[in-house]
């Protein structure tokens, strides 16, 4: 996890760099550095949708139950039957786990 060196808030990656939410502050991205090393193989397995796709994503706060981060891109996904509801999806903007909200 990346802090801002001068408010010390997370930072989260965005088109290559990382932004502090707090003050806007841009740090260069370490590509394939600790973003990668840990638990590749299974995010590998878990994400279900494209980098790409992930940028144009809201993100809320929200809790990463892999890395910790509280910051998570968000969206809806209809499952199969029609009737049941809609089901929220999270991404952490950190580590790029991804899980599904159960309520
Ligand atoms: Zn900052
Ligand atoms: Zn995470």
């Amino acid at each position: 996890m990346e802090f801002c060196p001068d408010c010390k808030s997370i930072m989260v990656p965005s088109d290559g760099v990382l932004i502090c939410r707090r003050c806007g502050k841009r740090l260069e991205m370490k590509k394939g550095d600790n973003l990668v090393s840990r638990t590749e193989q299974k995010e590998r397995r878990m994400t279900v949708i494209e980098d790409s796709e992930a940028a144009g994503l809201p993100t809320t706060k929200y809790k990463c139950p892999e890395c910790g981060n509280d910051t998570a891109y968000w969206w809806l996904r209809q499952l199969r039957s029609a009737d049941e509801s809609e089901v929220r999806f999270f991404r952490c903007t950190k580590c790029n786990f991804t899980w599904r909200e159960y309520d």
